[in-house]
């Protein structure tokens, strides 16, 4: 049996081609020339796999209803990393999909030791605010707070009839201490995918999962439990696309947790500045030897966030990396482009969350 991957860890997993190999993930490239106008994140394959992602393409190109489920947990900053499945929601906003975001307060409650109403601040200020401000309109969005939705937990209930604790402690590696809140929350999770699918919510349809490799365990106990109850819900298998996760500035999984592996959307220009010359990169250890070798833009985070976020035209992005392999450009005047680039951003992106903090607000007293 493959080894289980877990979705809270903070471990990138090393080898994502072994991964779709041991769950059976489809190559998205395969897709691409399907997709009229693919985000830049598909395009640099950035969203590398997924499971059925034809049949929401079909539904879109025929203009049949289908829905794009996703989830936030409500601790922490919002850092860029976030922002990879934003830009996915806006774009599937603009093809006509039916959005729904669930606000995963009871995971912050078992996972997090979070409050409610700490649950319900984050989620307006950091999160949902922070949504609009980026150019998704949440008003447009089926949002909830998995503690205010019955629907979902009376479905979870029902599915966790035909789960067997063997079947969670193989997907998920639970260990012997692991308190029974966490073992049944990914019945909750289950039921978040798979709801917009009850007759109340718009009946049997299309689903589209974005999610990054390590929440695929929820995809997988997801579909099975899609297929064992076939016949009183008649629900369509979810489908799911994975994108790589952002890496953190200094190497590891970027993390609200750990400040300095990540940009957040609410640093000063003085932070961005520290955090990018201090970022790890594929540059060499003196300037003399990357002008005459060239530096590795394959390891460096600098490039990442170009790739990523800074540097949306893939001619420009083409000409960077391959002045960077050639010595042309050396760390120090790449990383004042990124500096550049992110401050600009940052600003902009301050004065839109302005406006967009008081809708969030209003929204979300509307529906909790
Ligand atoms: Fe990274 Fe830029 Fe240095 Fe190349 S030149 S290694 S892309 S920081």
């Amino acid at each position: 049996m493959p080894a289980p991957l877990d979705p809270w860890s903070s471990v990138i997993p090393k080898d994502y081609e072994r991964v779709m190999k041991e769950f059976g993930i489809q190559p998205f490239g395969d897709l691409l020339q399907k997709i009229s106008d693919p985000l830049p994140l598909m395009r640099r394959k950035l969203i590398f796999g997924h499971r059925d992602f034809d049949r929401v393409l079909n539904a879109m190109k025929a203009r049949k209803p289908y829905a794009v489920m996703t989830g936030l947990m409500p601790s922490g900053k919002m850092h860029l990393g976030h922002k990879m499945v934003i830009d996915q929601l806006i774009w599937y906003q603009k093809k006509g999909a039916e959005i729904f975001l669930c606000v995963a307060d009871l995971e912050a409650y078992s996972a997090r030791g979070l409050s409610f109403d700490e649950a319900k601040r984050f989620a307006t200020k950091e999160y949902l605010a922070n949504y609009e401000a980026l150019g998704l309109d949440i008003e447009n969005c089926n949002v909830y707070f998995q503690s205010k939705r019955s629907a979902v937990r009376d479905l979870a209930f029902i599915l966790g009839k035909r789960v067997t604790f063997s079947t969670v402690r193989a997907i998920y590696g639970f260990a012997g201490e692991t308190n029974i809140s966490s073992i049944y929350y990914p019945l909750i999770d289950v039921a978040d995918i798979l709801h917009p699918q009850l007759p109340e919510f718009g009946g049997p349809r299309p689903t589209v999962v974005p999610v990054g490799i390590d929440q695929d365990p929820h995809l997988r106990l997801a579909r099975d439990l899609a297929a064992k109850f076939q016949q009183e819900f008649r629900f369509v298998l979810p489908s799911s696309t994975y994108h790589r996760l952002l890496p953190g500035l200094l190497g590891e999984k970027m993390s609200s947790s750990k400040p300095e592996t990540a940009i957040f959307l609410t640093d000063e220009d003085r932070e961005v500045t520290k955090k990018l010359k201090n970022a790890f990169t594929g540059g060499r250890p003196t300037a003399e030897e990357q002008r005459k070798h060239g530096g590795n833009p394959d390891v460096c985070r600098i490039y990442e966030l170009y790739l990523y976020h800074l540097v949306p035209d893939d001619k420009e992005l083409l000409e960077i990396r391959e002045r960077c392999k050639n010595g042309k450009m050396i760390c120090g005047e790449c990383k004042q482009l990124a500096i550049e680039r992110m401050i600009a951003f940052l600003h902009e992106h301050r004065q839109r969350y302005k406006k967009a903090l008081p809708k969030a607000r209003r929204m979300v007293e509307r529906i909790t």
